[in-house]
């Protein structure tokens, strides 16, 4: 062929080629998608071209990629009706490396303040992934001007490239890869379609392999919500979800500020982990201008929303980044507040808007929510928003907000209280409840073993601090006309402390109790009885924790402490007893007792004592 012309490339640029061909992808599969996405540059170019009233070659012809695999000859063929290009426009194009023709273009269109288009490349190094995988790249391309001609680029990726007219070309780019012989797995059609759906399925042209069209679904996160009809969603969510199942929420929405995002996420309606099939993934996957980054993204979404699934479309992101590096780049950081403030957002809009809906969401995912307050202090205040809980002022089932308690509590009350019970049953028989039933003051039922983590954590709602009702350092109202005087109950005190011993911490009158005799509290200002339970059933297997120290509070109104009152001067040993009788009893309330047996012996004497008097 007399008119081939031998190009070389610049010294810097063989450098390059290595780089892209050893360190700048991680998996070679790569190369598909950047050609896909050079392909689908390509029709971009030739609509904006065709749009703006430039005279185009073969214009009948529609825009698209064909992709063919050869399993016997090793090669893969990816062929588009796009612009095509011109002598100049491969030698520029294609022997320079970080010299994006795409960019140029680009950078002509700002001058020329011609509207946006969906382009990809901007890095001018993707064509060059070709070469980690072939041994020879071919090139042929035939530009859309009318007057042009077309050309066969071939190069074998060391030294330079050859450049020869090609005769009868149709408009676009056919680029063909004779694959190395570690590759050729490239050039089998199940792999070549598993890659370009990963990747390129919402590649805005249609893409056919081997005669089979591939991308039916639409980027519909690209496109304007008001367009988009409810089938079309929950299409999309079926496919990217692989749920059946309608979502339970959808968020769609786009930024500018401070990043260019398009994100479609959605809720699915139910909790998978719940559901025995162990810790699910985030399947959010990450795209820039609807071609796949990164599918389940780590890192895009804090681990405690890892139900979402959805899209993230950001053209903010350079395409040829690699997945291990994408994990820690600011950028990432920046697409996660954004996202995560946008989306507890959403949430607390939707619990106004779609209440029901709240509801069904809040039972699934409660957990994931206060798995949030627990290990990420980022988002702590916008998250306690979303909490619900029982309360004894609403009927049972009914879930409030900390916001409404706050809306509803007297001008005299300052802090939020809480009451940690296995149910409500429990909860408002809980000796703890007594005083704010007397005072008709509000109590959340905080019925979840997590919950007292998360009130930790939490601290305070608007401003007030959040408080367990055990906890509380409250008085009734008015006081009960007591059965013991102040100085009976001082002197009652003191002689249970003799007789109980190390069993108690303090042992004091109370004004709290209306129908329980006494009640136990934990002595350690910071531990619980539940958190207590908790701790030692983590620590199972190692030493035993020191024994909790209750304090004891008796109720000077309660027959009960009156009678032992009494029966204390007259029968000692059967007032010793029933004072211990009654600390188990409170204990029990508490849930303390942990071997409640033990009890049992006490408990029968006493009863034979009581049948013996009549
Ligand atoms: P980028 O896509 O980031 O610009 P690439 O290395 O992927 O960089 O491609 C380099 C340039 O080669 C593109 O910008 C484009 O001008 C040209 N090019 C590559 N593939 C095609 C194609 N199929 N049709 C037309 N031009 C192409
Ligand atoms: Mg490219």
């Amino acid at each position: 062929m007399s008119q081939k012309e031998t190009h070389h490339f610049q010294a810097e640029i063989q450098q390059l080629l290595d780089i892209v061909i050893h360190s700048l992808y991680t998996d070679k599969e790569i190369f598909i998608r950047e050609l896909i996405s050079n392909a689908a540059d390509a029709c971009e170019k030739l609509r904006f071209n065709q749009s703006s009233g430039q005279p185009v070659y073969q214009s009948e012809t529609a825009s698209g990629i064909t992709v063919t695999t050869d399993d016997k000859a090793g090669t893969i063929t990816i062929t588009d009706t796009g612009c095509g290009m011109t002598h100049g426009e491969m030698v520029e194009n294609l022997g320079t490396i970080a010299h994006s023709g795409t960019k140029a273009f680009l950078k002509q269109l700002a001058e020329d303040k011609k509207p946006d288009v969906g382009l990809i490349g901007q890095f001018g190094v993707g064509f060059y992934s070709a070469f980690m995988v072939a041994k020879k790249v071919t090139v042929l391309s035939r530009s859309f001007g009318p007057e042009e001609q077309g050309w066969e680029w071939t190069s074998e990726g060391m030294g330079g490239y050859d450049i020869a007219p090609a005769a009868d070309l149709p408009r676009g780019t056919k680029i063909t890869l004779e694959l190395k012989d570690d590759a050729r797995d490239f050039a089998k059609e199940n792999n070549v379609e598993r890659i370009i759906e990963r990747y390129s399925s919402f590649v805005p042209f249609p893409i056919e392999l081997n005669g089979k069209r591939l991308n039916t679904v639409q980027a519909i996160w690209a496109r304007n919500k008001n367009d988009i009809k409810e089938e079309e969603y929950n299409e999309f969510y079926t496919f990217i979800g692989h749920d059946h199942d309608k979502p339970l929420f959808r968020l769609h929405f786009s930024a500018d500020a401070p990043l260019a995002i398009q994100a479609l996420l959605f809720v699915p309606q139910r909790n998978f982990e719940s559901m025995g099939m162990g810790r699910i993934d985030s399947e959010v996957n990450l795209y820039c201008r609807k071609v796949l980054i990164q599918a389940k993204a780590k890192g895009l979404f804090p681990e405690w929303l890892r139900f979402l699934k959805g899209v993230v479309d950001s053209e903010d992101l350079p395409l040829n980044i690699s997945r291990e590096t994408m994990q820690d780049t600011s950028l990432m950081q920046k697409l996660n507040k954004v996202l995560t403030g946008r989306f507890l957002k959403f949430l607390d809009e939707q619990s106004e808007k779609e209440a029901e809906a709240y509801e069904k969401f809040y039972q699934e995912y409660q957990r994931f929510l206060k798995e949030g307050i627990v290990t990420d202090f980022t988002h702590k205040e916008a998250l306690g928003k979303l909490l619900r809980f029982e309360s004894s002022t609403l009927d049972k089932g009914k879930m409030t907000s900390f916001a409404d308690y706050v809306k509803r509590m007297p001008s005299d009350q300052k802090e939020i209280y809480c009451l940690l019970a296995a149910n409500r049953e429990a909860a408002e028989a809980s000796p703890y409840f007594e005083v704010f039933k007397e005072r008709k003051w509000e109590v959340l039922f905080l019925y979840d073993p997590w919950d007292e983590f998360v009130m930790e954590h939490l601290r305070e709602f608007d401003g007030k601090p959040l408080k367990l009702a055990e906890k509380a350092d409250l008085n009734l109202s008015e006081k009960k006309a007591g059965a013991l005087s102040d100085d009976e109950a001082k002197d009652l005190a003191k002689w249970l402390k003799e007789t109980l011993g190390d069993k108690v911490g303090e042992v004091r009158p109370s004004q709290r109790l209306v129908e329980s005799p006494a009640v136990v509290v934990d002595a350690d200002k910071f531990m619980t009885a539940s958190m207590r339970r908790i701790m030692k059933a983590m620590k199972q297997d190692g030493p035993d924790l020191p024994a909790a120290k209750h304090d004891f509070e008796i109720n000077p109104a309660h027959p009960i402490i009156a009678r032992l009152n009494f029966m204390r001067q007259k029968d000692a040993a059967l007032a010793g007893s029933v004072a211990e009788q009654i600390l188990d009893n409170a204990r029990v309330a508490a849930g303390l007792l942990e071997d409640p047996r033990a009890m049992l012996t006490r408990l029968n004497s006493l009863l034979e004592k009581v049948l013996a008097k009549e």
